[in-house]
């Protein structure tokens, strides 16, 4: 049996567990909201702007890691 995925807050499924994949646009936005540039994102993050500029294209994947550095960047930002 197939799930309709219901997520919550921080992009997990409450029923079957499943986590809710960053999308390009989701990232790009993650990123205007830090107001950083490509490049300074990339260093933030430790990798390339050209990485930055293909994952807001959808031409790249956006792994886990990177998504999880973004929003600890974004934690950061909101404490201060
Ligand atoms: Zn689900």
């Amino acid at each position: 049996m197939s799930c309709n995925h219901i997520f919550d807050e921080s992009g997990i499924c409450f029923e079957c567990d499943e986590r809710k994949q960053m999308t390009p646009s989701e990232f790009k936005q993650a990123r205007q909201k830090l107001g950083l540039t490509q490049l300074a994102l990339a260093n933030a993050i430790g990798m390339t702007s050209k990485m930055v500029g293909m994952m807001e294209r959808g031409q790249a994947g956006i792994e886990l890691r990177t998504e999880l550095a973004i929003k600890q960047l974004i934690t950061e930002s909101d404490k201060e």
